[in-house]
């Protein structure tokens, strides 16, 4: 298609007609809004309907990303981007009057994840279609998002996150061809033809509709498919008028308890929650589209034992794992094939990524939470458990130690990651150091008995949105440095190296991210009235709040350098401004104290005119995609701090050193890899190593309360959480104050306090030395393509999923 600029005018002027009856003098930003969208979703039908009829009737196979969360932020950008129509899109609407960068401000986010979890999937869909990769997304079209953020008083409140109220653009609805899901119920065997078949009955039906999203590759033809299922009632037994009275009432209570299912994403990350209809929203996506799978491969006429031939299921975690008992069901309930085949076919199509190592991350069921909700697929998971198990013994002499370990199922619970790894042909961890986690420690006797099975693929962002969408001026920079063939080949950044000591070109990264500080810096004037100095260090955390990414231990040296400019207002500190912004979930008292932590700290130092403005500390409220797009290019230190083994990799890390930040980090997930390829001297690292950590975990040693006593700093500045000097009741910051203490410091914040300090005083020296600042960050730049998630990507295709 011809996308010239004549055309988009007429056309999104035909599309504010048809939608609202206007013309571009009346519209609102909304409706102009909506107007584009919809011009821009149309001119990828075409594309898509290709795309799907090559996927389908040639012999290519397809790889279905199963994720719990999608975390997309907006869309019409990324996808005028990768269009190729950004420029002239620009022109068209300027000409009529409209500025375009005004119009992307009226689309919401799609907040369909906890963050980097679903932000990963989010990237790794935008990668395999710009490497026309037959890659799709397979999720929940959940109804409420992740909450939004607001603070009160220092305090989190959370918002619900109501993204659907207006029309969602990008979604297409297919009622056509919805599936049903069955929960609950029981079984009855019975022998037919010698055989033992299975039936399943007294279940309650709920049906699936998929929403289905164009995911466009960059600069060609493809364009994927996300998507996302909807829970609803099925007419037939949401018939009104065929219920006596007394029915009524459990009619409306079916329409709602079938609602419920995809109503609302469960607000933890890193953190695994028992419950009952989080375990429903996980069989209702996997089961509808494992079907919907099987449904198009039947299109092809192929023998369905020849699935793993065209059909890769990768799982994003442990949360779509019943993936695997579905996929076995419907090989031997509705395809009548025998149990060894349906296990040769599915342990051939699945593959899975581990993303934590952490105890209360994990996923375990109750097996009677199992068995009455799912009782077909629990019998499967036993079967499973019980060949495998047998196959243990056998293999290993009767070694019952090692079989108990490795069971699935055991003390009354369903463990999600053995169930993961035993039905999985390749399992990966997310940085070589998570990998290496796994295989020695957290899943070692697995990799003991199938080391083969284990590799590793490091995360990765999209180059796209997280550098060529959010800082244009640093694009052009770079595209007048060495061209623009790094947008196809990000790995080509590299050639930036030869200009990190040309001082014209220095000069010109520091006046970009100069520039670009001053646009966060009107942000958050216009929002919180707060005056920044722009020559000032822009340290930034930006992330999840959660105790291991130790956000207290940053606010520790804020109030410890606080503490130093009390007693000599005069010392010579480089001016800085902390930048925070986390969510927390609504129930972690923990991670809420230090959101108020945070705030009152930062209250306090805005206010005092005695330290002259050197230090300044803002956190910004409803950390989400759209806010990581302006605060990346603006950041210079890079706070990667959580306690080393715990972070399986991070993919903030990536965007700030993509952007020019530098890393003050721990040697933790990816991490490891970001000072491998910068080198020693272009990033600042300290803190326990995860050896280190592990060996504390597990012989002891540490006492932090022997260090509270000891190190002066740190008494005093773990006293005055209690002791009134912020002007809050002593118990404000009592959780905190126990969790250091009396709980032993679980993350080593006191522990690794000192190094820390260190680590922030050669940031200030470094930053001091602008040549040499400028030169660390034109050297993170370039050096940043491999963590493109394009890298990620093939290596899965490669490796992995064989496509
Ligand atoms: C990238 C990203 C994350 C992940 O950040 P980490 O620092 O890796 O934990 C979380 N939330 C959002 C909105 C992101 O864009």
């Amino acid at each position: 298609m011809n996308f010239d600029k004549e055309k988009i005018k007429k056309d999104f002027k035909n599309s504010l007609i048809s939608l609202y009856a206007e013309d571009v003098k009346e519209a609102t930003r909304n409706h102009k809004y909506y107007a584009l969208s919809e011009v821009i979703k149309q001119y990828t039908f075409e594309n898509w309907m290709k795309t799907n009829k090559h996927y389908i009737y040639d012999d290519v196979k397809q790889v279905y990303y199963f994720s719990v969360e999608f975390l997309l932020g907006r869309l019409l950008e990324s996808n005028l981007i990768n269009l190729g129509i950004r420029d002239v899109c620009k022109e068209a609407l300027l000409e009529m009057g409209i500025d375009l960068d005004e119009l992307l401000q009226a689309e919401k986010d799609a907040g369909l994840g906890n963050g980097g979890l679903g932000r990963l999937a989010a990237c790794f869909i935008d990668s395999m279609a710009s490497l026309s990769i037959p890659g799709h997304g397979n999720g929940i079209r959940y109804k409420y998002g992740f909450f939004n953020q607001k603070i009160v008083n220092g305090y989190q409140v959370e918002v619900p996150d109501d993204w659907l109220k207006d029309d969602y653009v990008w979604e297409v609805r297919r009622s056509d061809q919805a599936l049903k899901v069955r929960f609950g119920g029981y079984l009855r065997m019975e022998q037919v033809n010698g055989k033992l078949k299975v039936y399943h009955e007294g279940y309650e039906t709920v049906l699936a509709v998929p929403f289905d999203i164009p995911i466009i590759g960059y600069g060609c033809d493809t364009v994927n498919t996300l998507r996302l299922w909807n829970a609803e009632p099925i007419e037939r037994e949401f018939d009104l008028s065929s219920f006596s009275s007394g029915d009524y009432i459990k009619a409306i209570e079916y329409k709602y308890s079938v609602e419920a299912i995809t109503q609302v994403l469960y607000p933890d990350d890193s953190n695994y929650n028992n419950k009952f209809l989080r375990l429903k929203q996980e069989y209702f996506f996997v089961s509808a589209g494992v079907q919907s799978i099987i449904r198009t491969f039947k299109k092809k006429k192929r023998p369905i034992q020849d699935l793993y031939k065209y059909v890769a299921i990768h799982i994003n975690d442990t949360h779509p794992s019943l993936v695997i008992p579905e996929l076995m069901r419907i090989l031997i309930d509705e395809e009548d094939l025998s149990w060894e085949e349906s296990w040769n076919i599915t342990t051939k199509v699945v593959s899975y990524t581990n993303h934590t190592i952490m105890q209360e991350a994990l996923e375990i069921w109750p097996v009677d939470m199992v068995r009455s909700l799912l009782p077909r697929i629990y019998s499967i998971i036993e079967e499973i458990n019980r060949r495998f198990i047998i196959e243990i013994l056998d293999k290993y002499h009767g070694d019952t130690a090692l079989a108990d370990r490795l069971s699935i199922i055991k003390d009354g619970s369903v463990k999600m990651a053995f169930l993961s790894v035993v039905g999985s042909h390749s399992v990966n961890g997310v940085s070589k150091l998570h990998t290496d986690i796994l295989k020695n420690q957290v899943l070692s006797d697995f990799y003991a008995i199938t080391p083969d099975k284990f590799k590793n693929v490091t995360n990765g962002i999209t180059h796209r949105r997280w550098l060529l969408k959010i800082n244009p001026d640093l694009v052009n920079l770079i595209d007048d440095a060495i061209g623009s063939s790094w947008v196809k080949e990000p790995e080509k950044l590299i050639e930036l190296k030869k200009y990190s000591k040309d001082l014209g070109f220095q000069d010109e990264i520091e006046n970009v991210k100069f520039k670009n500080k001053q646009k966060l810096i009107n942000y958050i004037k216009e929002r919180y009235s707060i005056d920044i100095n722009p020559d000032s260090i822009f340290d930034v955390q930006a992330k999840r709040l959660h105790a291991y990414k130790r956000q207290l231990l940053n606010v520790f040296h804020i109030m410890f350098l606080y503490n130093r400019l009390l007693e000599n207002p005069n010392i010579d500190v480089y001016p800085r401004t902390f930048i925070f912004s986390a969510k927390a979930a609504p129930g972690y008292h923990l991670a809420k104290q230090i959101i108020k932590l945070i705030n009152t700290v930062s209250y306090k130092i805005n206010n005092d005119k005695i330290i002259k403005d050197k230090i300044k500390v803002v956190f910004l409220e409803n950390y989400g995609v759209s806010l990581a797009e302006k605060i990346m290019p603006a950041a210079e230190v890079s706070e990667q701090i959580s306690t080393a083994s715990k972070e399986a990799s991070g993919t903030g890390n990536m965007k700030f050193m993509m952007n020019g930040a530098i890393t003050l980090g721990t040697l933790d997930g990816a991490n490891v890899e970001i000072k491998e390829a910068v080198g020693d001297d272009n990033i600042v690292i300290f803190g326990l190593k995860s050896e280190e950590v592990l060996n504390f975990y597990k012989n002891g040693g540490y006492n932090s309360m022997d260090l509270y006593n000891s190190d002066e700093r740190i008494k005093k500045v773990v006293d005055e959480l209690t002791n009134g000097f912020f002007n809050v009741s002593g118990n404000e910051f009592m959780e905190i104050y126990y969790h250091l203490l009396k709980y032993n410091d679980e993350f080593f914040v006191l522990k690794d306090f000192d190094s820390y300090v260190k680590a922030q005083e050669i940031i200030d020296k470094l930053y001091r030395d602008r040549k040499r600042w400028n030169e660390m960050s034109i050297i993170n730049i370039a050096c940043s393509g491999r963590f493109s998630s394009d890298n990620s990507i093939k290596k899965y295709a490669d490796e992995i999923w064989n496509v």
